[in-house]
């Protein structure tokens, strides 16, 4: 049963559309959680868990995050579960507001797998999901492609244009490449300098050449020139297969296309189409 609610408590319920009347005092915390765990709510289910693993002596505190599904924004709590000193079977709930440190963590996170310079995905990013689309197309056998772009005669571009202009024509290759990459399973990375990688699930070869001759076609188009009579192209190579279980990604991704890129920067302004070696 519960014995004392403080002022943060009932200020909270009644912000989040709560009762401002409700006599806490009244009811019993496991109920109240019970009837929410009977509802389907996978939270309440894992605290009423947990409530009761501390009441059985089972643990010594019960500590629990949730998001609060009643608020407008988004907001995150941590629930502290204790004993009471001295006071057998009573116990202290509180629930923390920690909805600034949750954003940092996500800010972090969403950092450290991003390319600052462009905002795509960078090598670590790239690694997380593509293994995540390979394991996909392993499981319902289905074809993904791996695209390499190069950008060709870049570091001329930048000798001829400034290091500046440099960096916004990688910025304006990312948002072509992302623009052609409009599927939910579709990753793109920038994973070096000049160097991209793009990521089409559930594509089969020949509309993957498609898609990676627009962005070919796009870039020419931008007109950016290398000198008098030159401008900026880009040159990719790219791999098809449906994975099996020997499959090993981040050869294909690294490796093998990187080959069929080679393959391509012969001639330059080129797309390579390569099997999976
Ligand atoms: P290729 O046609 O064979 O691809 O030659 P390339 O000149 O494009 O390739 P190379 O790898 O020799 O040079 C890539 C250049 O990219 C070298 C470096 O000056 C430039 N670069 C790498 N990272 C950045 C960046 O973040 N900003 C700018 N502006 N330039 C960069
Ligand atoms: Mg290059």
């Amino acid at each position: 049963m519960i014995q004392y609610v403080n002022h943060a408590w009932r200020e909270f319920a009644t912000e989040n559309g709560g009762d401002a009347n409700t006599n806490w005092l009244q009811l019993n915390y496991l109920s109240v959680c019970h009837v929410a765990a009977e509802e389907g709510d996978q939270n309440s289910i894992n605290v009423e868990k947990g409530l009761q693993a501390l009441i059985g002596s089972h643990v010594s505190f019960f500590m629990y995050e949730y998001p609060c599904n009643a608020c407008e924004e988004n907001r995150w709590y941590v629930l502290r579960a204790v004993p009471l000193k001295d006071m057998p079977n009573r116990f202290v709930i509180s629930h923390q507001n920690i909805t600034r440190n949750k954003l940092l963590e996500q800010k972090a996170e969403k950092l450290s797998l991003e390319d600052p310079l462009t905002g795509l995905y960078n090598r670590r990013g790239l690694d997380l999901f593509a293994s995540e689309e390979f394991a996909r197309a392993l499981r319902h056998q289905t074809e993904i492609s791996i695209v390499m772009i190069d950008i060709d005669h870049f570091k001329i571009y930048n000798d001829y244009c400034g290091h500046q202009a440099g960096d916004e024509c990688l910025v304006n290759i990312a948002k072509i490449i992302q623009h052609h990459a409009r599927r939910p399973g579709d990753i793109v990375a920038r994973i070096g300098g000049d160097e991209f990688v793009l990521v089409l699930a559930g594509t089969a070869k020949d509309h993957s050449f498609k898609i990676t001759d627009a962005i070919k076609q796009n870039v020419y188009d931008l007109d950016m020139k290398l000198s008098d009579d030159k401008r900026v192209t880009i040159s990719a190579g790219i791999i098809t297969l449906v994975p099996d279980h020997q499959t090993d990604f981040k050869k294909i991704m690294y490796k093998d296309t990187d080959i069929a890129l080679y393959s391509a920067k012969k001639h330059r302004n080129t797309i390579h189409l390569s099997e999976v070696g």
